[in-house]
């Protein structure tokens, strides 16, 4: 055996850690074990076995947690690619491979320090110190610590005991280790993988319930009667509203298997019921060879909306599980509801394995386990399911690949559609870029050939793509004397389908009721108190929300600034949208799909599922509604403030703009009637306006790619955003500007640096933010340079933490 390891720890430095192995020690590289490092205890990914003692004094790693790699070698390679291409830690990167956290059990323990016998003797002769600066409860807490530990004879205590024992805080003990009084150490463990689940049954129903109450009973109604406890706690009622209800006999807890499943959702028809058009069938054909072909190869899927794409998806997944073979399937965030899981479950039985943000930790880990065993060879998930660990893979898709879900907007910053193409490099596989509008990267990327591009250009069963009609609203505002929300056609048109039995979506990409308030006196905003951003008025919840850090505030009577009564709300959200069309239309039923309406899967679904029965005539919302749902019954889509985008400063905008528009154009004539868009806009000579109207993808394409290229935009350059922020204004400043120095007085060949500047959201979260952008047509050499740029940061001192590279940016807010 090796005498030392390397482990990735999942820390904010740039470096492995080297520990000693026991003698009855096995660690296995891609194996978790457990180590000491700095007070504590953590678990790491072993990433290398050797020989070569380091120079500085090593410790002994505590245990090997895994007997076998939990990271193959293709992930392990994998790691370490995303590590380096993305500038983050590899520890960092190995922790969001694997969903294992919920193994590993914190723990703390305390014994009574030599000070602490002290103080203890001392206040025995003469009382409490007189000079202390603590409260007189506080100190009577301390001493009853101290009383209990030297009743335990110099053992440790664990902090639940303790805390039990004594009613000591964590805030109070960790006062009396900083006076040595007491000395902490750390008990983390790997625990037994539980494999049960508590979950709550409903047994009656009584009508005497509170509002807290009913919503848990009906959630739980909603979904057959049973759901795991974790669930419930995601809604918005208090811990104590369930113990109430086991209590009145209402609900019944009990433990089921941990890989129980959710049901409630009705199975649809299979997406097989149809015969495959010509295209869709030469598209499965293409797919099939290259899978037994066994080597790389990618395939950029362009077909407009509503060509069957999921069914070619399933169809080619179908094909190589019959094969004995592995595939992953990527889906946004918001495409995985409970009736495509329910699809999925009808196709590949007890085979699929599906991985979405409402699991718990521990979920995840048993869909982990059960993917690594091979008993479910076809997973389906949102980003991070592109690292589960499946064998013999042969076939990954990414479904809307140009949704900016795939990005991940914290450390590591990682593009789940770039790793899917280099996991599919590494092991041969096929990788499958679906979308009806391809970001702009993979489209050049199959017009350079890189990509095989797969064209559906039609709709199945020959229905028309829906006619688009966009209202000027600049001369809507002419004609009428007043700002509309509502344009005059768009409103009739509504009134038409109302009559018809016909249903209507209305796409407003905003939500809240006021997206600004306003001092009419002295002019001021009222913003968030963390961030450089207007707060938005929340009519339902009479409170003003800020939709970057979720801090709230109460609805003003007068300016905060100047005091003055003139304040004034403007502009509209989606909720001021819905009861604008109430007021319109007040015989219809009428509901609204944002992230206010939306707190679960379940309310997402049962919107959806109203709509998809007739049970709604209108359907509001923002972006959600857009996404991918095929629901027979609309024939009518507005867009009501479609350019709110346009007005950004952003290279993506246009871009973004365009695929919002398809996309949502998209939902209308998806059954036997053929669909109508009314597109209002203010800007309604702006190119992304004109070519989505008409659904010209090829000619918004070439019309970007002008702009990109003449502005060294991505695919013509590489680019990076480079984030210097501190809760200290003072702190982000110098830190930027001696970062600024530094790209200045040495030579990036071929690398171009703009900054420092305020970043356009300048306070964000409290932080203060400055920025860079860099671009290259050189990823290497922009590489290089962002790498000596983090060794000089660490060399000024500045924290690895507060200087944040984001390789391939989606955003430069
Ligand atoms: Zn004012
Ligand atoms: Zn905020």
């Amino acid at each position: 055996m090796p005498e030392f390891c390397d482990v990735a720890l999942a820390v904010p430095l740039d470096m492995v850690f080297t520990y000693r192995v026991p003698a009855d020690a096995a660690p296995v590289v891609g194996g978790r074990v457990l180590v000491p490092f700095r007070q504590q205890r953590m678990t790491g990914v072993v990433v290398e076995l050797h020989d070569h003692e380091p120079s500085v004094a090593t410790k002994k790693l505590i245990s090997v947690l895994d007997s076998a790699p939990v990271l193959d070698q293709v992930l392990l390679r994998l790691a370490r690619w995303i590590a380096n291409y993305y500038l983050a830690p590899l520890g960092e990167v190995c922790r969001s491979m694997l969903p294992l956290m919920a193994e590993f059990k914190r723990a703390v323990g305390y014994r009574i320090g030599e000070a602490g016998e002290m103080a203890l003797h001392l206040a025995g002769m003469s009382g409490s110190s007189a000079r202390s600066r603590r409260s007189p409860q506080e100190q009577a807490v301390e001493f009853q610590v101290l009383d209990y530990m030297a009743g335990t004879s110099g053992e440790l205590v664990r902090e639940t005991t303790l805390r039990s024992a004594t009613h000591a805080s964590r805030k109070i003990l960790q006062g009396m280790v900083r006076k040595k009084w007491l000395v902490r150490e750390d008990l983390s463990a790997p625990q037994e993988a539980n494999r049960t689940v508590k979950v709550a049954l409903l047994k009656s129903v009584d009508r005497k319930l509170n509002q807290n109450q009913r919503t848990l009973v009906e959630s739980l109604a909603g979904c057959g009667g049973k759901l795991p406890i974790e669930h419930l706690q995601g809604l918005a009622v208090p811990r104590t509203t369930l113990g109430t209800l086991v209590k009145r006999g209402l609900v019944e807890i009990a433990e089921e298997p941990a890989d129980f499943k959710v049901s409630g959702a009705r199975p649809r028809p299979s997406p097989f019921d149809f015969d495959f058009t010509p295209a869709q069938q030469s598209a499965l054909a293409r797919l099939r060879q290259a899978v037994e072909a066994r080597s790389f190869s990618g395939m950029l899927m362009h077909g407009v909306t509503g060509s069957g794409k999921t069914a070619v998806y399933l169809a080619g997944m179908r094909a190589v599980l019959e094969a004995g073979r592995s595939a992953i399937l990527l889906v946004p965030e918001i495409g995985l509801t409970p009736a495509v899981a329910a699809d999925l479950h009808q196709i590949f039985g007890d085979e699929v394995a599906i991985l979405h943000s409402a699991l718990t930790d521990r979920e995840r880990a048993e869909q982990w386990h059960r993917i690594k065993s091979g008993d479910a060879r076809i997973v389906v998930g949102t980003r991070s399911a592109v690292f589960a660990p499946v064998g013999d893979l042969a076939l990954i898709i990414v479904d809307e690949e140009h949704d900016s879900s795939y990005k991940q907007e914290e450390t590591p910053r990682y593009h789940a559609r770039d790793i899917a193409v280099m996991r599919a490099k590494m092991c041969n596989a096929v990788v499958v870029l679906g979308s009806a509008t391809p970001s702009l990267e993979s489209y050049f990327n199959a017009r350079q050939s890189k990509y095989a591009l797969i064209e559906l250009p039609d709709r199945v069963e020959k229905r028309p793509l829906p006619e688009v009609a966009i209202v000027d609203m600049r001369l809507e505002f002419q004609e009428t004397g007043h700002e509309q929300v509502i344009s005059r056609t768009l409103a009739s048109e509504i009134k038409d389908r109302i009559e018809r039995r016909e249903q209507v979506m209305v796409l407003l990409n905003r939500r809240g009721y006021s997206p600004v308030v306003l001092c009419r006196t002295c002019g001021k905003k009222l913003e968030c108190n963390n961030c450089a951003i207007a707060l938005t008025h929340h009519k339902r919840e009479h409170r003003m929300i800020c939709h970057y850090c979720g801090y709230t505030a109460a609805v003003p009577n007068a300016c905060a600034h100047c005091g003055s009564e003139y304040v004034y709300f403007l502009g509209t959200g989606s909720e001021k949208l819905e009861e604008l069309l109430h007021g319109m239309f007040p015989q219809a039923r009428i509901a609204r799909l944002d992230r206010d309406t939306v707190r679960g899967h379940q309310d997402f679904e049962r919107t959806l599922s109203a709509l998809n029965e007739g049970e709604l005539d209108v359907l509001v919302g923002t972006q959600m509604i857009a996404k991918g749902h095929d629901i027979h019954g609309v024939t009518l889509v507005g867009v009501v403030g479609a350019d709110v985008a346009l007005g950004l400063p952003d290279f993506r905008a246009a871009e973004r703009t365009f695929q919002l528009l398809t996309q949502v154009a998209g939902r209308a004539g998806r059954g036997q009637s053929p669909g109508k868009v009314i597109l209002q806009t203010y800007f309604q000579d702006h190119y992304a306006v004109q070519y989505a109207a008409r659904h010209d993808f090829i000619g918004f394409y070439e019309k970007e790619l002008q702009f990109r290229s003449w502005m060294h935009y991505p695919p013509y350059s590489a680019l990076a955003n480079v984030l210097v922020r501190s809760d200290q204004l003072d702190d982000a400043l110098e830190w930027s500007g001696r970062l600024g120095k530094w790209f200045n007085q040495t030579r990036h060949e071929g690398v171009r640096v703009l900054g420092p500047a305020a970043a356009p959201i300048m306070r964000l979260k409290r932080d203060y933010r400055y920025h860079f952008v860099l671009k290259s047509p050189s990823r290497e050499k922009l590489n290089t340079t962002l790498r000596s740029m983090l060794a000089y940061a660490a060399q000024q001192k500045i924290p690895r933490t507060q200087v944040i590279v984001d390789m391939d940016a989606l955003w430069l807010m």
